[in-house]
């Protein structure tokens, strides 16, 4: 299951550098997440590396 950024988003652009594989983008109006590449950070964090970082609280369970 990947996680998911919701309208919240402030466009901080701070999640996309910390992605191990690449997932986050920023898209048209907030960051975008692939679900067919986020792993959830699993074997790199013991917890989501883009949930740590995001300021908004904004990165969610799909
Ligand atoms: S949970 Fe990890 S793999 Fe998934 S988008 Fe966030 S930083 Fe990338
Ligand atoms: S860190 Fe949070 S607020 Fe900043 S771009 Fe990523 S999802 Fe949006």
């Amino acid at each position: 299951m990947a996680l998911t950024i919701t309208n919240e988003c402030t466009y901080c652009g701070a999640c996309e550098p910390e992605c191990p594989v690449n997932a986050i983008s920023a898209g048209d109006d907030v960051y975008q997440i692939d679900p067919a590449a986020c792993t959830q950070c699993e074997g790199y964090a013991e917890n989501p590396a883009c949930v740590s970082v995001c300021p908004a609280e904004c990165i969610v369970s799909a």
